[in-house]
């Protein structure tokens, strides 16, 4: 067995510690690391499943332009030159990056150097846009910089945890096992959970408020006006470092002026309003962790500055167990930030609007032609894209087809751009489809260089495995494009720490102190000191790094004072209406990442929510006439998808829940930001996500399919299909309304099924049932049940069957009947992905093994016995169950 390496998980924020081992079969496993201060050996399902998405395969190898394998002297050089030729006829503003909170942060600086610097426009923007723009405007207003200010520690140490517009459980599941760890220790730590929906993350809050969406802000301005009131004042530290008070309480008093006006703006109880506010008030250890739910609004920003203003009031910042506390969808959302990947931002969080950064970073980088202005954000980038003002993109390492709002819209810009450079690892996303010049870049696993979390520290991502084909690092390949165009010299980097040492100069380059992003002390780190690097938090002025900022009560404004916001509240832009009377909320899974590119090649990470689903509470479901479980038509003003009911009883009544995740890849009809219209906040170009209106309907198919197959399938145009990738098997969910004229020849078709195949077939004409089975050396390859109703089909059976090396011939005729003619064990939906626990075992182990607490179902059924993710959720099967006996 070779060395572990220690490097960290590429999900989300957290930015939680690996180890990767090489096994005795010559594989990888990866586990926690013990040693890394943001988990200490914890991890998710996500993360526990790492091990599982390393394969080669959907892996891009090789260069490719439209569609045919070239060198990458051939590839390199038709980007330079169209880029040149673009850049010649145009100007520089007529080409654009869009990268990726996926980046490392040295494959963020070269690419910010390149374009900011070298090609001199500042079109660059990061899908960090979408996740966390709001966070970083509302904290550049109120500290004068982008400085998170407290760790993660801080929850722990807290006596009150806010969780604003997060579901943490889900979103960053080992913070949240930090959190319910810390409240086991100390069960007197309060949790307020702050959220539209009932979550698994509010199932441990002490207090839920599921207020009116987007109504944070006059919450936060009642709890300012409240505090007031309560004499929470902190008067020397708002005398000595806070600007704005009287304007922002002003503007709370306004806005927000009692209770009672509160809790009808945010259609909460008066009471629950009172009991958080008095809470607040009298607890001096207070967090607020805040994300998704505050930012991706057309007001976050002010918002952010809504929740910052009450910590800055009360003193409560700057001080262990206290403070606002944003955390990151994204791995390196933090590190993005730090390199200039915002297009409204320069490098080592300098100013694009201030000449004296300007003039600081272009002779740092000896550059050319440095951007005098900020460049286009996301939404504005794809809409000049399809207005042909820019020509040119060169997309990295993520997916704007799916992840952007008005997902059509970035269709139709891709499809018109003059050129679309995607660097990617794998071969097929949707927007790859759209792709003049394909580039192989290395994937986690295989990449070297340095990531940033949520609380401001730099871990190590190293490379365990050897780069397959040609893939090469985004550095590298950004750099031979920079060389190519002629700027050589400055791109001559011949590893990533070079390049590292280079953005920690940059850091502290006429930095005495007035920039908070400053890593002087990493700047001469040698290769030894880079490869042993360990997790850091910046800044790092000499060896040592800081957990907690503004400590020493200095912030990053000219006058070294923080600032309180006037907040005017405001609704979302979009309001549900007559013809789209309910309000869409999108989000993400607990086992999904970003647009399934990696955790969708782990088999037991489909298996929890297994379809793209809208969630909607059982009174809407009644009142719309849809039902649990059937297929729906999901319509907003822009686009139609269609997706599976859930009932959910932790929604509001008018809302409804979609994720984030589904795709072309996954579904027919699933892309949820098809629907969304691209509202952003004014100041930080954030789109809004989570505020669109939308009407649904029952779609009602006159056929549906289920098809196990050991291959992936070219399906035929039907509405509705989804696939679920499993252990060596790969399922797909059908539906449509036009029935095949010949259910056997389209099966046939599909399946591939030649006169030689051994292929058994049954069709019930008068019911409209097809079964067929391709079989192969005796083992089931592929099988197909269609007909107008396949709930009841055992999927666990199938699963099973197809595993099997040979089929019974009792199992043959089970197939043909469409269910199995003997006991067969179906775990049911699995609920610890970990351990592939299902919920019949669960369930069973409730009735029949008296296991009457979450810790009983882990004894018994090892579920919630690793990450823990799934604990909420069996404490819920726990309450469904025992009030049934
Ligand atoms: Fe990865 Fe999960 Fe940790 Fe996030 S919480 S970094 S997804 S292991």
């Amino acid at each position: 067995m070779s060395e572990p390496v220690h490097s960290t998980c590429p999900y989300c924020g957290v930015g939680c510690g690996v180890v990767a081992e090489r096994t005795d079969d010559g594989q990888f496993s990866i586990r926690g690391d013990p040693q890394h201060p943001a988990n200490y050996g914890r991890l998710c399902s996500k993360g526990a499943a790492l091990a599982d998405t390393l394969g080669l395969q959907q892996r891009l190898l090789y260069p490719e332009i439209m569609g045919h394998r070239v060198s990458w002297q051939q590839a390199i050089t038709t980007v330079a030159d169209s880029l040149q030729s673009i850049i010649s006829e145009h100007g520089p503003d007529a080409v654009a990056f869009y990268v990726s909170g996926q980046l490392l942060t040295e494959e963020y600086y070269v690419a910010n150097k390149l374009i900011k610097g070298f090609i001199g426009t500042a079109n660059i923007d990061t899908n960090s846009r979408l996740c966390m723009a709001s966070s970083v405007a509302g904290q550049r207003r109120a500290f004068g910089a982008d400085t998170v200010p407290g760790c993660y520690e801080d929850l722990e140490r807290a006596k009150l945890v806010v969780l604003a517009g997060s579901n943490l459980a889900w979103c960053h599941p080992v913070l949240f096992q930090r959190l319910t760890a810390a409240k086991a220790a100390n069960p007197d730590l309060m949790i307020v959970v702050i959220d539209p929906r009932r979550t698994t993350t509010a199932e441990v809050a002490d207090l839920h408020l599921a207020l009116r969406p987007g109504s944070d802000g006059w919450l936060f301005n009642g709890l300012l006006a409240f505090l007031d009131d309560a004499g929470e004042r902190h008067p020397s530290f708002v005398s000595r470092c806070v600007d704005g008070v009287s304007e922002a309480l002003q503007a709370a008093r306004q806005t927000a002026p009692d209770i009672t006006t509160v809790a009808a703006l945010c259609d909460l109880p008066a009471a629950q309003v009172e009991n958080f506010y008095r809470l607040f008030a009298r607890t001096e250890r207070v967090v607020t962790v805040y994300s998704q739910g505050i930012n991706q609004s057309s007001s976050g920003t002010d918002k952010v500055n809504a929740i910052i203003n009450c910590h800055l009031y009360t003193g409560r910042i700057g001080r262990p167990g206290m403070g606002p506390f944003s955390v990151t969808g994204q791995p390196n959302a933090m590190g993005g930030r730090e390199a200039g990947g915002l297009a409204n931002q320069l490098a080592a969080h300098m100013e694009l609007e201030n000449p004296l950064h300007r003039d600081w970073v272009q002779e740092f980088w000896q550059a050319p032609r440095l951007a005098q202005r900020p460049g286009l954000k996301a939404v504005e980038l794809f809409q000049a894209i399809e207005a042909g003002t820019v020509k040119a993109v060169w997309i990295m390492a993520t997916n704007p087809l799916v992840s952007m709002p008005d997902a059509l819209q970035v269709q139709r810009a891709l499809a018109r751009a003059e050129l679309v450079v995607v660097s990617d690892c794998v071969s097929e996303t949707d927007t790859l489809r759209y792709a003049h010049v394909r580039l192989p870049a290395l994937a986690w696993g295989e990449k070297d260089g340095t990531v940033t979390n949520s609380e401001r520290r730099i871990s190590r991502q190293r490379a365990f495995l050897t780069a397959p084909g040609e893939a090469r690092a985004d550095w590298q390949i950004i750099s031979d494009v920079a060389s190519a165009m002629g700027f050589g010299t400055s791109f001559d980097y011949q590893s990533p720490l070079e390049i590292f040492r280079e953005h920690a100069a940059l850091s502290g380059y006429h930095n005495n102190g007035e920039r908070d992003f400053n890593l002087t002390g990493l700047a001469a780190l040698s290769s030894d000191d880079y490869q042993g690097l360990v997790p850091v938090q910046w800044p790092v002025i000499k060896d040592q790094g800081r957990s907690r900022m503004f400590d020493d009560e200095r912030f990053f404004t000219p006058n070294g004072r923080a600032r309180m916001i006037a907040i005017q509240p405001r609704a979302p832009v979009m309001q549900p209406n007559a013809e789209f009377p309910l309000r869409l909320n999108t989000g993400r899974v607990r086992d999904h990442w970003h647009t399934m590119t990696r955790t969708a090649r782990a088999p037991q990470l489909n298996q929890h929510l297994i379809e793209p689903y809208l969630a909607i509470h059982p009174d809407d479901g009644a009142a719309f006439g849809v039902v649990d479980g059937e297929l729906v038509t999901v319509a907003s003003r822009l686009a139609e998808i269609i997706v599976r009911v859930c009932f959910d009883a932790g929604q509001r009544h008018g809302e409804v829940f979609i994720p984030m995740h589904w795709n072309d890849q996954y579904s027919g009809q699933a892309r949820v930001d098809t629907l969304i219209a691209a509202a952003t906040d004014p100041v930080s170009g954030q789109p809004e996500l989570k505020h669109m209106p939308v009407r649904i309907y029952s779609y009602r198919p006159l056929w549906q399919a289920v098809i196990v197959s050991r291959h992936r399938l070219e399906l035929p145009v039907t509405d509705y299909w989804t696939l679920v990738p499993g252990d060596q098997v790969l399922r797909y969910e059908l539906a449509g309304r036009q029935r095949p004229d010949s259910w056997s020849r389209w099966a046939e078709t599909v399946l591939g099924v030649t006169a030689n195949d051994d292929w058994i077939e049954y069709e019930d004409r008068r019911l409209g049932y097809f079964r067929g089975a391709l079989c192969s050396d005796q083992s089931l390859k592929a099988y197909i049940i269609a007909g107008p109703d396949v709930g009841a089909v055992s999927r666990g059976w199938l699963q099973q069957l197809s595993l099997q090396s040979a089929l019974s011939a009792q199992d043959r005729v089970g197939l043909l009947a469409g269910r199995p003619l003997g006991p067969v064990v179906d775990h049911g939906r699995i609920v610890c992905a970990c351990f592939g626990v299902g919920e019949t075992v669960i369930l069973d182990a409730i009735s029949h093994h008296n296991c009457r607490s979450v810790e009983d179902i882990s004894r018994h059924t090892r579920a919630g016995s690793n990450c823990g993710a799934c604990k909420p959720e069996l404490s819920a099967l726990l309450s469904r169950a025992s009030a049934l006996m």
